[in-house]
């Protein structure tokens, strides 16, 4: 295979053609084709772990000029505001961490002994993780950036950007990497009659077909492979994820540093987030069209901010994923594979974790990669979406029944695996073993940390489980515990009410 020809010029289509580039040499054509009529998505978008593992591991990129370039800022993780009972003094986080490998408070038979003991007595683990003080305090980018590259791996980072300027600017990194570009509207994707495979791409008002080997669609909502051309089977998951709608906008910063999370902010009909970059704040409101009209929706933001706003047009979408993503010559990634809502951007990290394993793939069949691989390799990305959507599915398994849309939240129907998971807490605390079942060999972009946050924050994991998790820990590590919940308790003294 001689030319590679990604078709979209977003985030998901520069990254797909980094890798390509990455993957092969000189002798292989890597061209990124873009729309001159439809642009790439840009709302104001986060990153998890893997975003920066990525862009400066992976891909070689270097951070200041990405930073000075696009504008992105430091992010350590979620916060959630209103989720239970919709007041805005009812907070939880999510904040980056993983699980305690080392030291006196490492996993013991899955159980976090630090973690249990926090939860044991009603206190938030966020408060036991290292970047809650610099959230707090509204730290500098400067400040945060030199606590982590100091704190030893304790303070783990992704980073708030704008996808419109990431994709920009990764098109002229792109180019110097020998990544070739091609400007127009793709019209008809070429197939060979036998075996479905594409081997041009048509462009409205021109000539010739651009030839193809492998294609990557990576055209967004448009998804012209996989939906339009083959008309693949796809995996809906509007049943328990309801959200459909998007109002973005944008704000000035209301804090005199970037925030240091991206805010989620419960309202009536589904949340708001809310994204710093360096100049403004990317704002938008996600929420379900059965409960909400847009002027319902803009009036309620409105409302809810205390002034006008200048919506940008409201973006539309159902949530889930094409199940066989890799099919013949043709690899979807990004939105043009599927989407369940922003709620801890996934979707990026989704589509990173899947080039990782394209990547590796590749380079271990030596390019000659047969059916069978290529199935288990649309199997263990299922796998990732099912944990997207049953992470998603623990967010909104809230207390509050305030508005129809969250007593019809409480009323959906749930993923058994979700539920069996649910079950198992009510006795004890999420295990790193818990999330065999989403990783199979693939990438898991939550760990245990992550669930156990969310689910004390919601409720869904109680203190009386993690009472369950003391009784099982040999009285030694108790101990240890004990004086690590004290240190804990006097650390955060004018917080602890959180
Ligand atoms: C409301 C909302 C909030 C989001 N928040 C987050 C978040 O916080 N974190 C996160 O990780 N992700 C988030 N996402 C998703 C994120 O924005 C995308 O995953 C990411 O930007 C990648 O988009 P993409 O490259 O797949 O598609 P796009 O950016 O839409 O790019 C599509 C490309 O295809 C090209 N194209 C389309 N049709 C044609 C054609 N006929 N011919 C030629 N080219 C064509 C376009 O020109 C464009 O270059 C959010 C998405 C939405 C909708």
């Amino acid at each position: 295979m001689k030319n590679f020809v990604v078709l979209g010029g977003g985030t998901a289509g520069w990254f797909a053609a980094f890798e390509l580039r990455r993957l092969f040499g000189a002798g292989v054509s890597v061209t990124v084709v873009e729309s001159p009529r439809v642009g790439a998505i840009g709302v104001g978008e986060g990153g998890i772990l893997n975003f920066p593992a990525a862009l400066v591991g992976r891909y070689g990129i270097d951070l200041d000029a990405f930073l000075e370039g696009t504008g992105a800022v430091f992010k350590l993780g979620f916060e959630y505001i209103g989720w239970n009972n919709g007041r805005d003094d009812d907070v939880f986080y999510h904040l980056f961490h993983s699980l305690p490998t080392e030291g006196d408070g490492r996993v013991i038979d899955g159980i976090a002994p630090y973690w249990s003991m926090l939860a044991a007595h009603g206190i938030g683990i966020h408060h036991a993780i290292y970047s809650l003080p610099f959230v707090l305090a509204n730290a500098s980018q400067r400040e945060v950036r030199s606590a982590c590259e100091a704190s030893g791996g304790l303070m783990p980072w992704s980073l708030h950007f704008d996808a419109h300027r990431v994709s920009a600017w990764l098109k002229l990194a792109g180019m110097a990497r020998q990544i070739e570009t091609h400007v127009g509207n793709v019209v008809e994707l070429v197939r060979d009659a036998e075996s479905g495979h594409v081997h041009g791409l048509r462009f409205e008002g021109e000539e010739r077909t651009m030839p193809c080997d492998f294609l990557i669609d990576a055209s967004g909502f448009a998804r012209i492979a996989l939906q339009k051309a083959m008309g693949m089977q796809f995996r809906s998951f509007t049943d328990c994820m309801i959200l459909d709608r998007a109002i973005p906008f944008y704000i000035p910063h209301p804090r005199a540093n970037p925030h240091l999370v991206t805010s989620a902010l419960a309202m009536n009909a589904g949340w708001m987030w809310q994204i710093p970059v360096r100049e403004r704040v990317g704002c938008g409101y996600v929420y379900s069209s059965a409960h909400l009209s847009e002027d319902e929706a803009l009036a309620e933001i409105e409302t809810r901010l205390g002034h006008e706003i200048e919506p940008m047009p409201t973006l539309r979408f159902h949530a889930g994923h094409f199940p066989e993503v890799w099919v013949g010559n043709v690899m979807a990634v990004g939105l043009a594979s599927g989407f369940i809502e922003p709620l801890e951007a996934t979707s990026i990290g989704q589509m990173l974790g899947q080039l990782v394993m394209f990547g590796e793939t590749v380079a271990q069949s030596q390019g000659v990669v047969p059916q069978s691989t290529i199935s288990t390799f649309n199997h263990r990305n299922l796998l990732d979406w099912d944990g997207i959507r049953d992470f998603l599915c623990l967010h909104y398994d809230v207390r509050r029944r305030d508005t129809p849309f969250w007593r019809d939240v409480a009323s959906r129907p749930l993923p058994t695996s979700y539920t069996d998971l649910k079950a198992a807490w009510q006795l004890r605390t999420p295990r790193p073993v818990d999330f065999n079942a989403y990783r199979a060999g693939h990438v898991l972009h939550f760990d245990a940390t992550s669930w156990f946050s969310v689910g004390q924050g919601v409720g869904v994991v109680p203190q009386a489980a993690a009472q369950a998790d003391l009784g099982m820990l040999p009285r030694e590590v108790v101990r240890f515990a004990e004086a690590f919940l004290d240190s804990v308790r006097i650390r955060n003294a004018a917080t602890m009410h959180m």
